[in-house]
């Protein structure tokens, strides 16, 4: 997101630079499981001004192949990147923002905090519980399955992350038990095109923040149980299921080395099916009144997520069943640098459309910045060019008042 944002400053010749603690694309780099592909198809890999232009549109990237397409963009947009420069403290003054970096302080009159959305797991304090007998991995500490001890698996969540791991350890040859709290159900594909296209074309990814009824809600709703994978297979709790996964419920607690689930996966699974079904509905009735129906392949229902019967409510983590538990529970953003008071008591920015509740702060990258697609590098463009035309307005403004220059 800080390169979109420089594509678009240097596009109104604002003086800037982007500060990066690592390497380009270090996220990618850094931060993510060897067999990862992106979720979002190669046609939604853009960025202000560039696009991908290999061969399969409708294909989803590997990790390599990110790297290369964001440090494709940085060089050709001519970013002003200045690598392995960690912002270790940010402080407003009169003129705007001071800067502690570990290559020496700086100073600017705005500052967009492009540090992303998931710099850290979100792990739940219960992991504190667990008998020691249970190596714990998150997202960021899991490379593969040969980094797992042999031996029954738990993966808590079963969003993106927890869904694609569950399936990978699953094929490794372990067992594995899922659990899964409230959780965002889709096709991979429906009526031939791919769910995310008809999010495109339909409107649904381009949902304004000012157009949902409860923001605070839908910033909060966990990732899409989707896969990137060559064959565009879907990946839901009814495959892992045929696949051999056991599925419990939300994990409530763990007491006495014994892990608690929640009851009612039928509740749960009945409401994800619901929530999918009318989103097609709404896929459906774009296709109709925009007479796109001759585009698009036939009426598709999909199987209604199967219950186990019954589900385990308690499973004891000492007696060898489990050597291995994956916190696929979630990320979230670290803001231990930013020393101005625009966190709330939950940890979140306090921004409207990403423009930060203090003067020249903006904010990209977060869940329904401005858009239900902002958190996706699909988003980067709208996002960036909003932030940088309210940042442009900003700064005029200040030079016209003769302020903080
Ligand atoms: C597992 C996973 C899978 C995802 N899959 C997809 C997908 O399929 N498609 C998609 O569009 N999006 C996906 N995303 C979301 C993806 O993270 C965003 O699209 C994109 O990376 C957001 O870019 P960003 O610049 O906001 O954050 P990041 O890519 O995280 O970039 C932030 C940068 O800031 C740097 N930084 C952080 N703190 C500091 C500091 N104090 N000083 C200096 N530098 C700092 C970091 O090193 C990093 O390079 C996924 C995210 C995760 C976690």
């Amino acid at each position: 997101m800080g390169l979109a944002a420089s594509r678009c400053l240097n596009a109104r010749s604002i003086d800037h630079v982007v500060l990066e603690r690592g390497e380009v694309a270090n996220s990618w780099r850094r931060e993510r499981w060897d067999s990862l592909r992106l979720l979002t198809p190669n046609w939604q890999s853009r960025l202000p001004g560039f696009q991908y232009e290999g061969t399969d549109p409708d294909g989803y990237m590997t990790m390599r192949e990110v790297i290369a397409f964001i440090s494709r963009f940085a060089v050709w947009s001519g970013a002003p990147v200045r690598t392995g420069t960690t912002v270790t403290c940010a402080k407003r003054t009169d003129a705007g923002y001071e800067l502690a970096t570990t290559t020496g302080p700086l100073r600017c009159r705005t500052l967009v905090i492009a540090s992303g959305a998931c710099n850290l797991p979100s792990v739940p304090s219960l992991h504190q519980a667990m008998p020691p007998s249970v190596q714990s991995f998150t997202p960021f500490s899991y490379r593969n399955p040969n980094d797992l001890p042999d031996g029954g698996v738990l993966v808590v969540g079963a969003s993106a992350t927890g869904v694609q791991l569950a399936d990978e350890i699953l094929r490794s040859g372990r067992p594995v038990t899922l659990s899964v709290g409230e959780h965002v159900r889709l096709p991979r594909t429906y009526r031939g095109h791919d769910v995310l296209w008809w999010m495109d074309v339909s409107g649904v990814w381009n949902q304004r923040s000012d157009e949902v009824d409860d923001l605070t809600r839908v910033r909060r709703l966990p990732s899409p149980q989707l896969i990137g994978t060559p064959e565009r297979a879907t990946l839901d709790l009814n495959t892992l299921s045929s696949a051999g996964a056991e599925i419990v419920g939300r994990l409530a607690t763990v007491r006495n080395g014994e892990a608690l689930f929640s009851g009612g996966l039928r509740n749960q699974f009945a409401l994800a099916d619901l929530k999918m079904n009318r989103l097609l509905g709404t896929f459906d009735e774009w296709a109709r009144s925009q007479a796109r129906e001759a585009e698009v392949g036939t009426l598709e229902r999909f199987e209604p997520t199967r219950a186990p019967e019954p589900s385990r409510l308690k499973l004891d983590l000492r007696n060898g069943e489990f050597r291995s538990i994956v916190w696929a529970t979630g990320f979230r953003p670290d803001y231990s640098w930013l020393d101005v008071p625009v966190i709330d008591e939950k940890g979140h920015l306090r921004h409207d459309g990403g423009v930060v509740d203090a003067p020249g702060l903006y904010a990209l990258g977060l869940p329904f910045l401005r858009r239900r697609k902002s958190t996706f590098i699909y988003g980067a463009e709208d996002d960036a060019r909003d932030i940088v035309d309210h940042l442009a307005t900003y700064l005029a403004t200040a030079v016209h008042r003769g302020a903080g220059l």
